[in-house]
């Protein structure tokens, strides 16, 4: 997968280089392009915002280096020219099922859980704009339509200062899901959301700590009780922490718990 993120901070994105991402990167199993869009700017101040249309408070983001950022790194270009590996160039019967899905970080985007992580892990091209001040000019993602698919993506019910915390969690979350990146890949599937629950509490060892021991069930060898034990510790977190998912889950399938009896 190729991911290309654009911003005005571009060392907010240095993580990506880090731990199982940066292992990643160097066994060529993800390739990652942090560009600044300053360097789309044309003007001696290398201005990316400006006053609001109709007034109030903050500054929006100028669609021409936006416009200009879009159009090269869809080329797979940076400010500079080319980077990394050649991308395919558009269909020309604008077969958009193929165009690289661009992700807006925004608070009314479309709420990342981890059915669009394995969604978005399932595509070989991703792009993150990265909005700051008050956010992008509209006219941007309009544009951006016609060589993208764009998806405007929250990461919750709340407000950040820019989109680069976003991409961090975008990357992050679908980059570990690529084959090969993280070492044990069932580790993956026993994962909280992944089967709609919460996972179970984890323990280690010693067996008693600060007076508190491991579950004896965990120590018993029976890999049966082990695993019933896990199911119903997940269900009892999510009731306990999220019965918002629990409900969801009876919702879409009445014997979802069944199992569990
Ligand atoms: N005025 C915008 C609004 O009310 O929708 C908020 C702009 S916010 C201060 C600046 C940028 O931070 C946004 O353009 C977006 O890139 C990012 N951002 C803020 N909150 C976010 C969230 N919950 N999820 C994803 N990105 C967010």
């Amino acid at each position: 997968m190729r991911v290309d993120v654009v911003s005005i901070f571009p060392a907010y994105l240095e993580p990506l280089g880090l731990s199982l991402l940066g292992r990643a990167q160097r066994l060529g199993l993800l390739e990652v392009h942090v560009h600044d869009l300053r360097g789309w700017t044309e003007d001696r101040h290398r201005t990316v915002d400006d006053t609001p249309a109709g007034g109030g408070a903050g500054m929006v983001m100028l669609p021409e280096p936006w416009g200009r950022a879009l159009d090269a790194v869809r080329r797979g270009e940076g400010p500079e020219g080319p980077v990394g590996s050649a991308v395919p160039a558009r269909a020309e019967d604008g077969a958009a099922d193929d165009d690289p899905v661009l992700v807006v970080p925004s608070p009314s985007g479309r709420r990342l859980d981890q059915r669009l992580v394995r969604e978005l892990a399932g595509e070989p091209r991703l792009v993150v704009a990265c909005g700051r001040y008050e956010g992008v000019d509209e006219r941007v993602l309009v544009d951006a339509a016609a060589r993208y698919r764009v998806l405007p993506l929250s990461l919750g019910d709340y407000v950040l200062n820019g989109g680069e915390v976003a991409a961090l969690a975008v990357v992050e979350a679908v980059g570990r899901l690529l084959p090969g990146v993280v070492g044990n890949p069932t580790s993956l599937v026993e994962e909280s959301h992944e089967d709609g629950l919460l996972e179970n509490p984890a323990y280690t060892r010693p067996p008693v700590w600060r007076g508190q021991a491991v579950p004896d069930v965990l120590l018993s060898g029976h890999h049966g009780e082990v695993a019933r034990w896990r199911r119903q510790e997940g269900l009892r977190r999510t009731a306990r922490r999220r019965p918002d998912l629990l409900n969801a889950l009876v919702a879409a399938d009445p014997s979802a718990l069944d199992a569990a009896e």
